[in-house]
Order: C-alpha cells, then structure tokens, then sequence
C-alpha cells in the first residue's frame, strides 16, 4: 500500500450520516476528510486538529475521547493540539491511512463504530470555526515549476530569452518567507518599496503600483530526512503528506528592480495565504496522472526520473482565481472568475521538487512547505496572475461592473479555487483560499 494505491475509502458510492456531505457539489464529501487546525471562533482555546465533512467538522480530539479512532491515532492527533499538525506529519503515510480509514469507519452511513449518536457532540458547523496555518513550517521554498508562467514572464522580462538554459534540467526555486505566511481570510497592508520605471533616474520608495497575486499549489513535507541523506525519487512520496491552495502575493514593481542577481526578496516576503485544509496525499490518489516529456523537453536527469513518478507523479487539479473588488463587495456582487488551469500542467511533480530539494544533502522537516510556482495554462486567458492576464499591465481587465484592473487597488479580495474531478470517483475540493489587500501604512 501506497499513499498512490485506492482503497474502499475512494468508493464513489460511501455516503455519510452527515447529509450535508453528499450533495454532488461540496468539497468536502467522506472521500476526501482533509485535515486542519482551528477552534471556535474568537475563543483562547488551543488550537486543535479537525476534519471537513460537507459543511460540518469533526473535532478529532473530540472523536477520540469519545472512543471512535484507534489508540495509536488518538495519541499523535491529541500531540497536535496547540502545536500543529507536525506529529502527525512526522508519524509518516502508515499512521495517517490508518487515521483516514478510521475516519471513514466512524463517519460512514450505518457507521458501527461512529455514528450520530456516539459523535454527534463532536461535529461542528465549520462556519463556526476560525482557523490557523495547518502546522509549524520551518522553511518555506516557492519553485517556479509553471512553464506556461515562466515563458510568459520570462517574455516581459526578457523577451529574447524568455526561459533560461536551465529551465528545463533544474526545478528552480528560492528560499520564502516563515513569518508572513498566513491562512485564508489574510488581510495584509500594500507594501511600500523600491522600484525604478524603465524611464526614471535614480529609483524611488514608496507603496507598490504593481501588487498582483500568483495562484499556486502548496504541498506539506510529511516525515522528513536526516542531514546529507538524499531523497531518492521512489521514495518521494512517502514524504509528501497533502497539498493545500497558495497564493505567493506579489509586487511586480519592487520585484522588476530587485530580482537581479539573487532572485525575489521583499517583492514576495510581506504575505503568502494558504487555504486551510490540507487535502492529504491519500485523498488525491484517484486524480493522479502520468508525467512524460516530448517534443523538444530533455528527459529529466535520472536522479530525477523513476517509474512511479512517470506512472502517477502528476496530480490534476482544476484552479481558479475569483476577484471581488471592494465595490463589488459592497453591492454584494459575487466574485467574478478571471482564469482555469489544471496543475496536471506542472513542468515538475511535487515528488521530482522534493527529491531535487533533498538532492544535496539538505534536511527537509515535517511541515516545510513547497510553492508549485505560478499555475498558467498554455492559452493567454489562462494566466495565474494579473501580470500575465494583462500581459504586463498594458491591457485592463474589464469586470462585470465595468471596474478595469492592471494590478490590484486596496479593497480587493482574491479567492483561489481548487477541486479534482475524474470519471468513476467523487468529486473533492480545497475550500477557498482567501486574501484582501489593506491601504499601505505611509504615515
Ligand atoms: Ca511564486
């Protein structure tokens, strides 16, 4: 068994005695059962691990006093209050099938060990709930594994040389930011910075002109690796253990002025929002594609090529990016859809990201959090930012009210969507991943 292998837990027709989970359009039906940290909202209590089902979730602390998960789940799932979901990452994809199956056993219809009347005074409505980022993240790298977006801003950038030699042989990536990482519902101030126009001599300070987001997955490192001990590409999936919704907010200004010659820096440092969930490797299984390269794309080097990443290291997801400006809010128009895309797209799995990151002997942790970079499709209305689909700022998005955008006024709030559907398997989501833009602070 695998975290890629199906099991009676991806059966399309469970059901649960929770009803609200069996509507063909939730996110969260019993074959999914992603995993979060929350409490009530606007209580001190610690926060807590819980599970989505339909629009309920299920205090697993709760589950397990009452008796519905096994000894050896209920001891690491109570580590985790006030802490994260660290020790369940670190306990590895063994134990954490073992706590999906006995979710699953307790949330079923009929449930013989579960059921209303033993868990029913665990269950909460999840809109009572507030929520914090999933887990401890030590390191935080953002890749930038979306062709489609590096092409593209590699063309603004540079339009000669769009994409460097070693774009197709390195999973390039850089170092983030712990500190102002956030979960969705992240209010943020515009950042002030540096930047220089084209035109202008010498460079200026002040609020960013250019705030765009970037649509993205994030994947949760499960169990990690020891100092100078690689990870081989097999083994990597043993050491995901699921992929949240990531928006890298970023400003295009600062960004153009400061990349060169060490990459991204306060142009991406002041937020990124996660959404909450964390859909677990296991969930995904029935979405999984193959990954392959032809036409004029070298074969990956074989450290980073092996026959379980080839058969099923592709993970499709559909993504979306949703933007409400603040009149929009205020007239209570719902947000309008600029783009798809489906991370199958990725030039790079999750698992060859991994292995590379681990390749040089680097100790990945449980809890680190690995960006996808920007999620583009191939077409021009596919970009998965506002830098793309406005190809530079030179061509304004008109919104459904009549509003143009470039780049993001304050006010605006961007909500990224994810959701995996296949033929013969339940749908599953992400839940939204939310963030608004605040007014810069300049007095
Ligand atoms: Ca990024």
């Amino acid at each position: 068994m695998s975290s890629l292998s199906l099991d009676h837990t991806h059966d399309p027709s469970l059901r649960s005695w929770v009803a609200s989970s069996n509507t063909n359009d939730t996110d969260f039906p019993i074959q999914n059962l992603p995993l979060a940290m929350a409490r009530a909202a606007g209580s001190s209590e610690p926060f807590r691990p819980f599970t989505a089902i339909g629009d309920q979730a299920l205090d697993l602390v709760a589950a397990a006093d009452l008796g519905a998960l096994p000894a050896e789940v209920a001891d690491v799932l109570r580590a985790c209050v006030g802490q994260g979901l660290n020790p369940l990452m670190a306990a590895g994809p063994t134990l954490r099938r073992r706590c999906r199956h006995a979710l699953v056993a307790a949330l079923v219809e009929g449930s013989e060990g579960g059921g209303p009347a033993r868990l029913s005074a665990a269950l909460v409505p999840q809109s009572t709930l507030e929520f914090t980022l999933p887990c401890r993240i030590g390191d935080y790298t953002d890749f930038y594994a979306g062709i489609h977006h590096a092409t593209t801003v590699g063309k603004l950038f540079r339009p000669d040389n769009p994409l460097l030699p070693n774009y197709k042989w390195v999973p390039i990536g850089y170092h983030g930011r712990v500190s102002s990482l956030g979960v969705s519902g992240q209010q943020f101030r515009r950042p002030l910075g540096q930047m220089k126009a084209p035109d202008a001599e010498p460079p200026s300070f002040g609020p960013c002109k250019r705030l765009d987001y970037e649509l993205e997955v994030g994947a949760l490192v499960g169990q990690g690796n020891p100092q100078g001990q690689p990870v081989s590409i097999d083994q990597a999936e043993d050491h995901l253990f699921g992929l949240v919704l990531l928006n890298d907010w970023s400003a295009r200004d600062i960004q153009a002025w400061e990349y060169q010659p060490l990459g991204p820096f306060l142009s991406k440092s002041f937020a990124t929002t996660l959404s909450p969930w964390v859909v677990t490797m296991e969930a995904l299984a029935p979405f999984r594609r193959s990954f392959s390269r032809t036409g004029d794309h070298p074969q990956p080097l074989p450290y980073l090529d092996g026959a379980v990443n080839r058969e099923q290291g592709a993970v499709s997801i559909q993504l979306e990016v949703h933007l409400q400006t603040a009149a929009m809010c205020a007239a209570q128009v719902p947000p309008h859809r600029l783009m798809r895309s489906d991370f199958a797209d990725c030039y790079w799995t999750f698992a060859q990201m991994l292995t590379h990151h681990a390749s040089n002997g680097c100790n990945l942790q449980p809890g680190d959090l690995l960006g996808s970079g920007t999620q583009s499709g191939a077409q021009p209305d596919q970009g998965g930012s506002l830098l793309e689909l406005t190809q530079g700022g030179k061509q304004p998005l008109t919104l459904p009210n009549g509003e143009q955008r470039t780049f993001l006024q304050d006010g605006d709030s961007v909500t990224l969507v994810g959701f995996c559907e296949a033929p013969g398997h339940r749908r599953i989501g992400f839940g939204p991943c939310v963030g608004t833009v605040l007014p810069a602070i300049t007095g």
